[in-house]
């Protein structure tokens, strides 16, 4: 039953803009996302935060950051932690993008822990889970997805769950023009639901936000907005363009 939560549009930037496109991308975008009825969120490289952060002030555009560090603070060189997130304002922040454990060596194991770290420091999480094509065809989405789910909420409380977004996005999705269709998505959104019925009872699986990712655009986010288990996307290429993203918004 969709009215038991909320849906949640959110842009990943990935490493795209410098501060002074990303200032001119949020003016654009802040009069066409007003009033939207959906969670809107942007999540942009730790250098636009900063930029995000003043120039979404008094909007319903809140900021996340694409990851956080597991420690709180020592020699990590190149990494953020989650309490400098929550220092400067940033609400929320992506964990374990494919991206990060294709390129970066994120391992369930890390994504976990980075998880724990960004709850601690009280940011909601964006939780990535999808599966790679290989695995699509082998027909091990199920388990993939999973596993995935199971290893990165490891100690997470019911009451911490509420600071929780999952988004499925399958690996041969993202960047690829290659859409899941509606039907997929929903399939496995279910499946992750159910999962999470699993761990923590109905109630909680009812109340969990969980995202669609995945080449969503301007012109196939209705439908997948529709189906009963998709509440809401996260968003790559199509979050970089004010009017795709605000058509985005205005399906779900
Ligand atoms: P895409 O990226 O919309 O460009 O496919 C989605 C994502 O990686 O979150």
């Amino acid at each position: 039953n969709k009215t038991l939560r909320k849906a949640v549009i959110a842009g990943n930037w990935k490493m795209n803009k410098n501060r002074k496109e990303a200032k001119a991308l949020i003016e654009e975008m802040k009069p066409l996302v007003a009033g939207a009825d959906c969670g809107v969120v942007i999540c942009v490289p730790y250098t636009n935060l900063e930029t995000a952060l003043q120039a979404t002030e008094g909007t319903n555009i809140k900021v996340g950051a694409e990851n956080c560090h597991w420690a709180k603070s020592g020699a990590f060189t190149g990494e953020i932690s989650a309490d400098m997130l929550t220092e400067m304002g940033v609400e929320y922040v992506v964990i374990g993008h494919s991206e990060r454990r294709q390129y970066f060596g994120e391992t369930d194991a890390t994504v976990n822990q980075r998880v724990r770290a960004a709850l601690d420091a009280g940011l909601n999480v964006i939780l990535c889970v999808g599966e790679l094509l290989e695995q699509r065809e082998q027909g091990i989405t199920e388990e993939v997805c999973g596993m995935q789910t199971k290893v990165a909420l490891g100690g997470v409380s019911k009451e911490e769950l509420k600071k929780i977004i999952i988004a499925y996005e399958p690996v041969w999705a993202i960047g690829t023009g290659k859409t899941a269709t509606a039907q997929q998505a929903n399939e496995v959104n279910h499946y992750i639901r159910t999962v999470v019925g699993g761990l923590y009872g109905q109630d909680a699986a009812d109340a969990m936000t969980i995202q669609y990712g995945g080449s969503m655009n301007a012109g196939n986010a209705e439908e997948l907005l529709a189906q009963p288990d998709v509440d809401g996307g996260l968003i790559g290429g199509a979050s970089l363009k004010a009017a795709d993203f605000s058509v985005i918004v205005k399906a779900a």
